[in-house]
């Protein structure tokens, strides 16, 4: 039975987040969280909150996590966002800057929440379809991004792992002048030095990077992200941010992520480790007959010679190891797979020979 109500209700597709499962137990490589722990000095921070965390308001512009990240950045303040991990800073960029009747454009492979965001908020969107190799069409961005309503680009992408050049988003952006351009570096920190654009912000008044704690950070928990981007943009930002909830970053948050960009030799070691992995991984992957495509992630997305990716995806599951897959066209041959610590990708590289050899 439907009701007179419901049709004024907001109905959306939701977006689907891989799955949490509760079991300690399983080799859980689904969702591109780090597999090391904060470092020692963070716990120590962690054990020092006392109940005035709990008990009281933080403060609601998170002046200290927006001073640490501005100092470890080289920016001044004002060019600092933060947000509840960066879906809240990507949605709040998506109901700050694309208002226009133009639609905005992003890949047609790329991070699922992209067309949701747009979808709920009612923006018009266009997709790019990746090209053969599942790089970035930066022609047809360049072309289209000339009329559009704004531009959004994870890069490195996902779930492909593939970084797109500098020169190539710098073409992108300078021809979209008259909208604004995300530049969503969720997996950057995994990529080659120098591949961010963050340097950049002070060069174009169109162009916003959002981050995250969530991966090379080891804080996914905690829910951190952030933006950085000229002032202008920032305070375009924040009005909206303000005029909808004001005390998001939750105290425990603002602390801890204060302290954390401190800690940067840890945050190196634990990157140059992942890496390692990756590379390891993506060697005995291809051994086994998988075609990787080349990573600048925490992850890879590899797809099976014959392709049976949903039945190891299936059959991994059932052994307690789970990865990602995306029944979609265009990619239903290909898993993504998280790195984790050596361990446990040595048990998967042992799985996969068996259930390739059975
Ligand atoms: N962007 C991309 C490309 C992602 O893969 C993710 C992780 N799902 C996010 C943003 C959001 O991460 P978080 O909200 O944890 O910062």
């Amino acid at each position: 039975m439907t009701f007179n109500w419901e049709k004024n209700v907001r109905t959306v597709e939701p977006y689907t987040p891989g799955e949490q499962p509760t079991d300690k137990n399983i080799i859980k490589l689904n969702t591109n969280e780090n597999p090391y722990g904060p470092s020692d000095e963070i716990k120590k921070v962690i054990a020092s909150l006392d109940d005035d965390y709990l008990r009281r308001y933080p403060d609601f512009a998170a002046r200290d996590l927006v001073k640490e990240l501005a100092a470890f950045h080289k920016v001044s303040d004002d060019m600092v966002f933060v947000g509840v991990g960066s879906d809240d800073v990507l949605a709040m960029c998506f109901m700050t800057f694309f208002n226009s009747d133009k639609p905005i454009i992003f890949p047609d492979i790329t991070y699922s929440f992209y067309p949701v965001w747009a979808e709920m908020l009612r923006i018009p969107y266009k997709t790019i379809p990746l090209m053969d190799d599942f790089t970035i069409d930066t022609k047809s961005f360049v072309s289209e991004g000339k009329e559009s309503g704004g531009v959004v680009i994870a890069n490195p992408n996902a779930p492909t792992s593939i970084l797109l050049g500098k020169d190539k988003i710098k073409e992108i952006i300078e021809s979209s002048k008259d909208s604004v351009v995300i530049v969503d570096e969720a997996y950057i920190d995994f990529a080659e030095d120098g591949s961010s654009m963050l340097d950049l912000v002070n060069d174009y008044d169109n162009l916003i990077v959002v981050r995250t704690y969530s991966k090379s950070r080891s804080l996914a928990g905690l829910r951190i992200g952030y933006a950085v981007s000229n002032p202008k943009m920032i305070k375009y930002l924040n009005d909206v941010k303000y005029s909808y909830n004001s005390y998001t970053m939750n105290y425990p948050s603002i602390v801890i992520g204060s302290a954390v960009i401190k800690d940067n030799d840890y945050f190196k070691e634990v990157i140059s480790k992942v890496k390692a992995t990756r590379e390891w991984f993506t060697d005995e992957l291809k051994e086994l007959g998988f075609k990787v495509l080349p990573s600048s992630t925490n992850f890879v997305f590899a797809s099976p010679q014959d392709g049976r990716a949903k039945e190891i995806f299936e059959a991994a599951k059932k052994k307690g190891i789970f990865f990602r897959y995306f029944n979609l066209p265009k990619i239903d041959d290909y898993l993504r797979i998280t790195i984790g610590v050596d361990d446990d990708m040595k048990t998967v590289i042992s799985f996969l020979k068996d259930f390739l050899t059975t």
